[in-house]
């Protein structure tokens, strides 16, 4: 049986540009590395979730883990929470939160505070608090974003948002949408009750207030959903397994599934992360480690940034640092390919589809001889990125015999 190392290049998947004459940044990037671990494997597309799919970098990743996203995501809250680096476990009840501008009368005038991020880390510590058996930790975002996560018995998402969506009107009072719903309603108001007084009594607001910042003295939660409790990755495969990602998101969810969290420590998740550093971290886990999966951010961040030569440039400096890769074929299963498309000329994820390549010693290769979109549409699989998992398995010798 072999190792396997899952590289995902977020975003990496992208459209012609006429800036590179036409080519995408994966086409146009000079990628030696990346192109004779094509030469040498399987390739092909893949469709992230299935054809068409917009898919977020959460859903994705589950999927990629063979974590099916419709069994197991509820909604966005629990997934913010994960990305603001709170540390959620399965069954824990999670909202995406705004702090807000209340008037006098309760009336919300700003439901976003000012756009204002002052304070908001303190007044995140201030609404940490507990009510009856419920523990309550609210974590600050960019701007006036937040998250909210609950844990106690007998909780349920199954509650109304009490963001009211518009100004002129007051927060909405927390109602369960089903039976299941009703402790959590209660106790959420009580605590949403509790959390206007801290506002309001908090030295962070008349500090804003003298500073001419918006008061942040509400807390408006929606999306509410339920942390989900995964099937341990090592009990699911038969194998141990680690994650190297640079993005609290990543980290998160790999964690919910029973991977490792290894960070590497001069930092990464951005344009400029030191690929060399993390991708030699990668490969020196799979001495401990059966499964290894490695998220690099950045071709995601040029794509939202819209900059098909950045996008590019990143992609070049990527495959620099997987000149490591072609020494561990021998004993690995690599892989590499992308959680979703984020085309330049788009600027947000979008539903085209990502190349994907498995290279080890021995595999059954195909005609591809590059890696980028339009190279691997060549190779023998189109697949789903519910399938990825299953060829991992099958391609190091793992996978269980279906039959007699
Ligand atoms: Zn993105």
């Amino acid at each position: 049986m072999k190792k396997i190392l899952l590289i995902i290049l977020d975003g990496v998947g992208d459209r012609p540009s006429t800036s590179l004459n036409n080519r995408t940044p994966l086409q146009a990037a000079y990628r030696p590395n990346m192109n004779y671990l094509a030469k040498r494997g399987l390739t092909g597309v893949v469709h992230p979730i299935s054809a068409g799919v917009a898919a977020g970098s959460d859903t994705s990743h589950l999927s990629l883990l063979g974590y099916n996203p419709k069994e197991v995501y509820t909604g966005r809250g629990p997934f913010e929470a994960i990305g603001l680096g709170m540390k959620a476990s399965g069954g824990d009840i999670a909202f995406r939160a705004n702090f807000a501008t209340i008037d006098d009368e309760g009336t919300v005038v700003d439901r976003r505070a000012g756009r204002n991020s002052y304070g908001t880390e303190k007044l995140a510590k201030e609404l940490s608090i507990t009510i009856d058996d419920v523990k309550f930790f609210v974590k600050e975002g960019v701007e006036h974003r937040a998250a909210l996560l609950m844990r106690g018995e007998d909780l349920s998402p199954d509650v109304s948002d009490s963001d009211p969506h518009v100004t002129g009107e007051h927060p909405r009072k927390i109602v369960p949408l089903s039976d299941n719903g009703t402790k959590t309603a209660e106790v959420l108001n009580k605590y949403l009750e509790e959390a206007f007084r801290i506002l309001r009594e908090s030295n962070v607001n008349s500090e804003r207030e003298a500073k001419g910042i918006s008061p942040a003295n509400a807390l408006l939660l929606r999306g509410a959903g339920v942390v989900p409790k995964l099937q341990p990755f090592e009990e699911r495969y038969g194998m141990k397994g680690a994650c190297v990602a640079g993005i609290p998101l990543i980290n998160g969810i790999a964690s919910l599934c029973g991977l490792d969290v290894h960070t590497y420590e001069k930092g990464t998740g951005t344009l400029h992360s030191d690929f060399f550093g993390k991708t030699k971290l990668a490969v020196s886990l799979l001495k401990k480690y059966d499964f290894v999966l490695m998220n690099i951010k950045a071709p995601d961040i040029a794509g939202h940034d819209r900059d098909p030569v950045a996008k590019k440039e990143a992609i070049e400096r990527i495959d620099k640092a997987f000149s490591q890769l072609e020494p561990i074929t021998k004993t690995t299963l690599v892989a590499i390919t992308g959680d979703h498309s984020t085309p330049c000329s788009v600027g947000e994820h979008s539903g085209d589809s990502v190349p994907i390549v498995f290279t080890t010693e021995g595999i059954r290769k195909d005609a591809t001889c590059a890696f980028d979109e339009i190279s691997c549409s060549n190779g023998l699989l189109r697949i789903t990125s519910n399938d990825v998992m299953q060829y991992l398995l099958a391609l190091s010798d793992r996978a269980e015999k279906y039959g007699a």
